[in-house]
């Protein structure tokens, strides 16, 4: 049997980042098999019982990486005070305990990956690390060439100002009927590829520059484009490749 560091295992539960689960256990907040371990370089085993302030540390042999295609009315999160469905309730066939790495808005959909690798979800979940996520995003155009200037520099927000962002337009000006004429009321597609994770950025990013969103689809994570290919709601194993890739 193969025996691991204490805070490695730790960050591979989801616990914490390993340098997060280093401190726990100098805290002396950590014990194993009832005994409080305070010092680093404890190794435990698969049989080994781990317990954080008290509470049991659930530890799965396997990693598991899924995709889902989120879809909207839905929340990104395992369980909800108000009760309303999660992406887990979506995730029934699911032999382990997954989380979201991130969240999507409720109203927001696409790719969105789960996993029980906690040590790579605190990692992708980082500030520093900078995945890019690409949005689509569904405004009443035609978008002047200063918002998209505005969008692209940085705009700012009651939090600061966004950093550089891609803006691509995806369909310009479609009309949202066949027989509607009016160029001043059209529907316009746009890519957005950035690598903060505020808060509802996306939507905020656009309202600042007078374009409230009317639909949002997240379309890539890091490396991950296929999201959206999935029917809503519709989830699939990552593929050896994908893993390797997101690491
Ligand atoms: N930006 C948003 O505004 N909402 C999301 O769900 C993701 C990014």
């Amino acid at each position: 049997e193969s025996r691991e560091r204490l805070q490695k295992v730790l960050a591979q539960a989801g616990v914490a980042s390993r340098r997060h689960a280093e401190q726990l256990i100098l805290e002396g907040r950590v014990s194993v098999n009832g005994v409080k371990i305070s010092a680093l370089g404890h190794k435990v085993g698969t049989d080994d019982y781990i317990e954080v302030d008290g509470k049991p540390v659930e530890r799965s042999e396997k990693l598991h990486y899924y995709l889902l295609n989120k879809p909207v009315s839905v929340i990104t999160s395992v369980n909800d005070p108000q009760g309303r469905p999660t992406v887990i309730d979506l995730m029934k066939e699911v032999p382990v305990r997954v989380y979201p790495v991130g969240r999507l808005d409720y109203d927001t959909s696409g790719a969105l990956l789960l996993t029980n690798d906690g040590e790579l979800a605190h990692r992708l979940m980082h500030p520093s690390y900078g995945v890019e996520k690409t949005y689509r995003v569904w405004v009443q155009g035609p978008v002047g060439i200063s918002a998209l200037d505005n969008l692209r520099q940085g705009v700012l927000l009651e939090d600061g100002n966004t950093a550089p962002a891609i803006v691509e337009r995806v369909v310009c000006g479609v009309p949202k009927k066949s027989t509607e004429k009016s160029k001043s009321d059209r529907l316009e597609i746009l890519e957005v590829t950035i690598h903060e994770g505020r808060n509802r950025q996306v939507r905020r990013m656009f309202a600042a520059v007078g374009y409230p969103v009317l639909k949002l689809e997240r379309v890539r994570f890091g490396s991950l484009s296929q999201g959206n290919t999935l029917r809503p709601g519709a989830y699939r194993a990552l593929t050896k490749e994908e893993i390797q890739e997101l690491r």
